[in-house]
């Protein structure tokens, strides 16, 4: 097995980094928050020969799981997280695509739920789940120690955090699940999120305005 290498595929008109996280020797890997363009998914896979074990899902707003169900159909394979408290927004993004003027929006039924202290893997790269509220109820970022990297979707960004004004957002608890989950981590942990560039924990600790 080789190293951890990731991939990121803007989708949606949101501009959200579906991320095709692979083994550099062997070439499987994992495709998180496939939220539209699928077609464009599967060549990305395809010209880089790529193998998707499975749909890893970070929470359920549209522009991450809105494609899921067709890219699971394309492939075969099986659809992961997030945290239940994300059902009714997954039982919902047909009727969240209508309200954006996006088409071809399915409704998410994950194969398996996930929830704190649960680890999901593909080959040797083992991620734990942390459940973090805030920006949606059931919101999960993956975490892969040995890799010193997290996948915090919309938790965090560089420079910002997860808006709280949607269905079941909650500014107190986003702040917590960052305090008290995400920069406990360490200064070095290295992370990909759901918009724009990533960062690392350190940096975002001492220079981001909502945390300090
Ligand atoms: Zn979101
Ligand atoms: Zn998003």
């Amino acid at each position: 097995m080789g190293q951890l290498n990731a991939g990121i595929v803007p989708v949606t008109p949101f501009q959200q980094n579906c991320t095709i996280l692979f083994d550099m020797d062997d070439r499987n890997g994992v495709v998180v928050d496939p939220g539209g363009d699928v077609d464009q998914i599967l060549s990305v896979l395809k010209d880089n020969a790529i193998t998707a074990g499975a749909i890893w899902i970070t929470h359920g707003h549209i522009d991450h799981a809105g494609g899921a169900m067709d890219l699971k159909d394309a492939l075969g394979i099986d659809i992961i997280g997030p945290h239940a408290a994300d059902k009714l927004l997954l039982d919902n993004l047909e009727n969240q695509g209508s309200r954006y003027g996006i088409a071809g929006v399915r409704n998410c039924v994950p194969d398996r739920f996930l929830a704190e202290g649960d680890t999901v893997s593909f080959g040797n790269h083992t991620f734990e789940v942390l459940h973090c509220p805030g920006h949606a109820p059931g919101h999960v970022v993956y975490y892969n120690r040995a890799a010193k990297f997290a996948h915090v979707g919309d938790v965090l960004f560089r420079g910002s955090v997860g808006r709280t004004d949607l269905p079941g957002g909650d500014h107190a608890a986003l702040i917590a699940s960052i305090k008290e989950k995400l920069l406990p981590l360490g200064d070095d942990i290295g992370f990909i999120c759901g918009h724009g560039p990533g960062s690392r924990f350190g940096d975002e600790r001492r220079t981001n305005p909502f945390l300090t």
